[in-house]
């Protein structure tokens, strides 16, 4: 670590498939935690779809009915007689019988009925479409701002665990297919249902009988349809992981395109993306195909019941029992029942995904953050800024220990440098001091306060850090210099940016303070955004200072520039810093050496010098380099095993 303390999530894709292989929820579990969370807000328009999806259902089963009315009165009656018809459930009291005086009478009334059914079911239609959309856009975003807020308050190590990638599909994908799953579940058990029901109901009315025989399939679809459903998931929660992979591939080619290449692995990286997009396309299409079985099967199964509706409706036709009409009614509203039946059948599928999504979403909407602030936590007092380590160990989540006992001052206003090879443990004492990790054992003290018992808030407001490799924002300098301090005015961003020598060059700017950086600061050299960061820092005008030294990258004058920005930013401040090269940390009040994890030698410079122990050796290893360089001091060597961090490698 160490070339970047904070920014630094984005680790190797492989080895966080752990966060797919999250806890199976139940599809019944799932729906009732989406119901109860996401869509209890916006149940008024829930319910306001679901009466719409009742009148959209109800008038289902009219349309049969006219057809049979049509064909019984028109087509087989005597047109010039009166009278009478028959309303499903007349003798409920709900209609009556209509009397007319010949059946061409009736004609318009039943055209009439039909254009104003189609009406009425095309508008209830639309009013459940718009409810259900503002349900379930609405939904979506409340997930995703509820997912997004989970992240930037989770804490660091539990973050980094993850790529980005995979973040960043579970936010788009994941989010998007359960959504799709609470919606059709809405409309398939309100509108499908009730039409389906709606449409059974008439068909018992014309003949009980005939209507156990046409459903009779209906368990053998629902036992297979289940089967699909189960298949279905696997499939789903596969397609699920393997696109974020994918995601997770696609963000560190572009992260890392320069060294793709730089190292000629273009074809490579392409071959890598080629067999996840294959795995994607593998699983997309074992769920397509799970999917694409489920018409067929419902189509095939429910080909016998219409065949035993067509013997036993015939066989009742021939002995007079059953009229054309009723036939008629009877194999239209089998035929519209279809649909709705599919979707019902298929509800089980369609919850089986969801669930597969919610699986992967609710660990991260659930993840608890340990780096909080305790109950009665005040806020942090600063009076002089000075900070102790008083017998400090930390291991990360994986076990590794990187720091062993160690105690560390930095008096009120002084520098205190950390030297050491890499991965001695500096960057990870840097860490602590934010809180960005708590220590397994011992405290760290900022003014005699524990960090850990002060808020948060108030102990990040009293340090600022400036990191190797600076983050800038796709936004203006200006914002990117009052990160953190919104309501600051175009003076004190101008004063910081000309006490971190950055004035100028922002001037000569086209757009000055209001050029865009571009992804990552790529518009401005690495020098610039160093100054950049340091004006912020500088804008912040925190007591505390946390500084992974980084000017080991930049060419000379780059250096130089940054160098005094560090030294005009450091002026009054308790500064803990890192130090990549000793000529910056040769003034230092106090120098740590650290190897191992422990603070191996501390003392000046001189003194460190006449100890003749690792920090002396260095030094000489320095005299060795220079006397084989041309211009370098022997300070402004790289320390040995630093080299490779400062560049940022
Ligand atoms: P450098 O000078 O190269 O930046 P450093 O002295 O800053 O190194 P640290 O980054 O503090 O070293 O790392 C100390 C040890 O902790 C190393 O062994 C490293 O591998 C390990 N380490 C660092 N970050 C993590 C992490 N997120 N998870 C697990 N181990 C880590």
């Amino acid at each position: 670590m160490g070339n970047d303390v904070v920014e630094n999530a984005g680790q190797n894709a492989g080895k966080t498939a752990s966060r797919d292989e999250a806890k199976e929820l139940s599809a019944f579990a799932a729906a009732r935690r989406v119901a109860a969370q996401y869509l209890y807000p916006y149940r008024w328009h829930i319910l306001t779809a679901v009466a719409a999806n009742i009148v959209v259902g109800a008038v289902g089963p009219a349309l049969p009915f006219l057809l049979q009315q049509t064909i019984d009165l028109l087509f087989v009656a005597d047109p010039s007689t009166d009278l009478k018809i028959d309303v499903p459930f007349a003798d409920s009291g709900l209609t009556e019988d209509m009397s007319f005086g010949s059946s061409m009478d009736v004609l318009p009334y039943i055209a009439g009925a039909a254009a104003l059914i189609m009406v009425v079911r095309a508008f209830a239609t639309y009013i459940s479409n718009i409810f259900m959309a503002t349900m379930s856009q609405n939904m979506i975003a409340a997930l995703q701002r509820n997912l997004f807020q989970k992240l930037v308050w989770s804490d660091l190590g539990w973050v980094q665990q993850t790529h980005s990638g995979r973040f960043i599909s579970i936010f788009l994908n994941d989010v998007t297919r359960l959504e799709s799953a609470m919606s059709q579940t809405i409309v398939n058990m309100t509108r499908h249902l009730i039409m389906l029901v709606g449409l059974l109901a008439y068909m018992i009315y014309l003949d009980w009988l005939l209507t156990i025989l046409a459903t009779c399939v209906g368990p053998l679809i629902v036992v297979f349809l289940r089967r699909i459903g189960k298949r279905t998931r696997k499939a789903t929660t596969k397609n699920l992981n393997e696109t974020a992979t994918l995601s997770s591939l696609i963000s560190e080619a572009l992260k890392g395109i320069r060294v793709v290449k730089a190292y000629g692995q273009e074809s490579h990286e392409t071959d890598r993306a080629q067999a996840t997009i294959l795995k994607v396309l593998e699983h997309r299409m074992k769920a397509v195909r799970a999917r694409a079985a489920a018409s067929p099967l419902t189509e095939a199964f429910s080909g016998l019941g219409f065949a035993a509706v067509i013997y036993y409706a015939g066989y009742q036709g021939g002995t007079g029992a059953m009229t054309s009409g009723e036939f008629m009614g009877f194999g239209s509203a089998l035929l519209l029942a279809y649909q709705p039946l599919k979707a019902v059948a298929n509800q089980g599928t369609v919850m089986q995904e969801g669930a597969a999504a919610a699986s992967r979403i609710f660990p991260v909407l659930d993840e608890k953050a340990e780096i909080a602030d305790m109950p009665g936590a005040a806020p942090l007092k600063v009076s002089s800024g000075e900070i102790r380590f008083e017998n400090v160990s930390f291991h990360y989540r994986d076990g590794t220990e990187a720091l062993h006992a160690v105690d560390i001052d930095v008096p009120h206003g002084k520098t205190v440098a950390l030297v050491g090879p890499s991965g001695a443990g500096k960057s990870t004492i840097l860490n602590l001091v934010p809180r960005f990790y708590d220590a397994s054992h011992g405290r760290v003290l900022i003014d005699g306060q524990h960090v850990r018992d002060v808020t948060l808030s108030s102990l990040r407001d009293a340090s600022a850090l400036v990191t190797q490799e600076p983050f800038l924002f796709d936004d203006t300098i200006r914002a990117n210099i009052a990160y953190g301090v919104p309501d600051t005015s175009q003076e004190a961003i101008e004063a910081a940016a000309r006490a971190a020598a950055a004035h100028e060059f922002i001037l000569a700017l086209k757009d000055g303070y209001d050029t865009v950086v571009g992804e990552g600061g790529l518009k401005l050299s690495g020098g610039q955004r160093q100054r950049i960061a340091i004006a912020r820092a500088m804008l912040k005008n925190a007591p505390i200072l946390l500084l992974d030294e980084a000017t080991s990258s930049l060419d000379t004058a780059s250096e130089q520039q940054v160098q005094e920005a560090l030294s005009t930013l450091m002026k009054g401040r308790t500064t803990l810093v890192i130090a990549h090269r000793l000529s910056t940390i040769m003034h230092a009040d106090r120098i740590y050496v650290i190897d191992g994890g422990r603070v191996l030698e501390q003392g000046t410079h001189s003194e460190l010098l006449a100890k003749g122990g690792l920090y002396a050796e260095l030094y000489q290893t320095q005299f060795a380099q220079d006397d084989g360089g041309e211009t370098q001091t022997p300070a402004d060597v790289p320390l040995k095993g630093t080299e490779q961090a400062a560049a940022g490698e």
